[in-house]
């Protein structure tokens, strides 16, 4: 690959980040939002100075051909970089399954990787309309659904992420979950939110469990984490 891609960290063997799947992640740098409750925010800027070489990351993928099925994919937001889909390919041609995080901030960049990616998983953050109190970015809502929208739209496989920020009202959760579920959403985990010393800072929903119960009818598959 001739362009040059910029990583931030690499974890080379997790189960964690691709369901079912042993998965090698790679941290792309940069992201175009600045959420609350980042954290990685030490990869929010592209720092070329700082990237770990390419070769380097398919040197650790020859070391892994056997071991794990998947790379996904993460970031940051890895669909900030214009070179994420010449590193997707090169990556498929090592015979791996791809795995992508996305919050949805580039929906047509996104809709571009989508034919060859296996796997993603969605970041929804909150009401569409209220996306902004998140990530302090203007029209961030619009964009999240237009590629929830795409991600529905093409069939692949996906689970819908959503940190709880302990600051929304749980109606809301509820009004962003009813939304994404009308949408065609079939799997969502729930996630506990940390501040910046990594403690969890749980929302009060999480301690609901008449609620939680409720709301999983929404969806085929629900997890709390
Ligand atoms: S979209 Fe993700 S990486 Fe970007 S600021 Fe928000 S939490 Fe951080």
């Amino acid at each position: 690959m001739e362009n040059h891609l910029f990583v931030g960290g690499v974890v080379s063997f997790t189960t964690l980040d691709y369901p079912g799947c042993l998965s090698v992640v790679i941290f792309l740098q940069g992201c175009s939002w600045r959420c609350v409750y980042c954290h990685n925010r030490h990869l929010q800027s592209v720092l070329p100075e700082e990237s770990l070489p390419w070769e380097d990351i398919i040197n650790l993928l020859k070391t892994r051909e056997g071991l794990v099925e998947a790379v996904v994919f993460s970031g940051g937001e890895p669909l900030l970089q214009e070179n994420l889909l010449d590193a997707i390919m090169y990556v498929r041609d090592m015979k791996f399954k791809i795995g992508l995080h996305t919050s949805g901030a580039f929906p047509s960049r996104f809709a571009k990787v989508l034919p060859f990616v296996d796997w993603v998983g969605f970041d929804v953050k909150h009401r569409f309309e209220n996306y902004q109190e998140i990530t302090n970015i203007r029209n961030s809502g619009a964009l999240a659904r237009e590629s929830l929208n795409l991600l529905i739209a093409s069939g692949v496989d996906f689970e819908v992420r959503m940190t709880l920020y302990e600051k929304i009202e749980t109606s809301a959760i509820i009004e962003a979950l009813k939304e994404i579920s009308a949408l065609g959403v079939r799997t969502v985990a729930l996630q506990k939110c940390r501040d910046k010393k990594e403690n969890v800072v749980e929302h009060p929903i999480f301690s609901d469990k008449l609620l939680l119960e409720d709301v999983s009818k929404y969806f085929d598959n629900f997890y709390v984490r």
